[in-house]
């Protein structure tokens, strides 16, 4: 059976067709630039080599229409007929608290779906778009996977924030998490290289990406995540805060005289390492920097590894304890002085990690010394095969 898996922005659409036998991506692409000039769809079949088709794609339906017509190709396609695509999963990144799992789409899915739309105003209705572009071309089934599904089970003195009880009532401002799917997958990965049931652990799984956010996960369940309403809160990102001083908003409002759209792009978009270092966005730049002698680099850096480790602290106090740590994204998968940097603060929980495997790369793997307590270890996350399995799961 192949799974076709769908992730949409405003105008980009991410695919991916899983065969679920072998649990392997058949051909993956991404179609950029729809709706505006110069837009191309960058096709790859399997490991080969990437194709670039320049054309214009005036909309998602368009989009939709090219990633399967690249599916289909005599040349870099995988598949003979359009029938082979047995379902199609689709990445939604706001679910609200009307979902705590996956869904088959139906007309009160998608109203959900958009009545959550207020609280990711850049994400749900491209979203929307694309499984409505989705439902004129394929005639499959359709599920939608939600970055806050799997953060359903916080509990209420987790997920409250202590504003007036009637915002939550009024306007349902509440802490929501994101980067469910890939702490989902990362946390039954890490069980099982552990050779421990999920129920027996408590994981602390820190996915560190452009974006980035920790998960407390007791027993397969989440039950605390640093983002909340948005993904600005927790830690530092590449060009994003993280928590600060709600106060210190309103007093750079005021003295740079901006608008809340103003003062949400500096906090979303020229902020976190970037806008500390001045220098990137990128661990890569930063860490060169850094050890060319650039000390706001060298800040950014040791503020970003302090924040990771403080989470972890907090969240070892919210579980009585933790018996593994897990890295994955861009900066956990491939960043080795970030993680021991992160990990030198984490001694006292019995922490200790192996230098050489820990400048391995590209595989699941413990990176901690033989005899420490706490484990360390690194999980390539794999969104989409979570997506695809969730869909096979229902469709089934
Ligand atoms: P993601 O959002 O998961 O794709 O992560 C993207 C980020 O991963 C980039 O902005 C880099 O900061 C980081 N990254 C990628 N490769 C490396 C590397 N070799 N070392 C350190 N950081 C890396």
């Amino acid at each position: 059976m192949k799974i076709l898996v769908l992730n949409c922005g405003s105008s980009s659409l991410k695919y991916q067709l899983v065969d679920m036998q072998t649990e392997q991506a058949l051909a993956k692409g991404l179609v950029e630039r729809i709706g505006i000039e110069n837009s191309r769809i960058v096709h790859q079949k399997g490991e080969g080599e990437k194709v670039t088709i320049e054309q214009d794609i005036p909309n998602h339906q368009v989009a939709v229409q090219l990633a399967i017509d690249a599916l289909l190709h005599t040349g870099h396609g995988v598949i003979t007929d359009v029938k082979e695509i047995s379902a199609a999963g689709h990445r939604v990144v706001h679910g609200g608290e009307n979902f705590s799992q996956a869904a088959i789409v139906t007309d009160e899915v998608k109203k959900a779906i958009a009545e959550c739309s207020s609280l990711a105003p850049l994400h749900n209705p491209a979203n929307l778009v694309g499984i409505e572009a989705c439902e004129k071309i394929l005639d499959v089934k359709q599920v939608v996977v939600f970055d806050t599904a799997f953060h359903q089970t916080m509990p209420e003195k987790a997920f409250m924030y202590a504003l007036p009880y009637g915002l939550y009532e009024k306007y349902k401002v509440r802490r929501y998490g994101f980067h469910g799917t890939s702490h989902k997958y990362v946390s039954v990965q890490a069980a099982a290289l552990l050779g421990k049931p999920i129920a027996d652990l408590k994981l602390i799984s820190c996915h560190l990406g452009n974006g980035a956010s920790v998960c407390a996960i007791n027993a397969g369940k989440c039950i605390d995540t640093s983002m909340g309403l948005t993904p600005l809160e927790g830690l530092i990102m590449g060009t994003r805060t993280g928590d600060m001083d709600p106060a210190a908003v309103t007093f750079v409002m005021e003295k740079e005289k901006l608008s809340p759209a103003g003062m949400d792009d500096l906090m979303n978009k020229t902020s976190g390492v970037h806008g500390v270092s001045g220098v990137s966005s990128d661990f890569r730049d930063l860490e060169q920097a850094a050890t060319d002698g650039n000390e706001r680099a060298k800040l950014a850096l040791d503020m970003y590894a302090y924040r990771v480790a403080k989470y972890i602290g907090a969240y070892t106090a919210a579980m009585n304890g933790v018996d593994a740590i897990i890295f994955t994204a861009g900066v956990g998968e491939n960043g080795a002085s970030t993680r021991k940097d992160i990990c030198e603060y984490l001694g006292y929980l019995g922490v200790s990690i192996n230098d050489e495997r820990n400048g391995k790369r590209g595989i699941e793997i413990d990176i901690s010394a033989d005899n420490a307590k706490t484990r360390v270890v690194v999980i390539p996350t794999n969104e989409e095969l979570t997506i695809a399995r969730e869909t096979l799961q229902l469709i089934k």
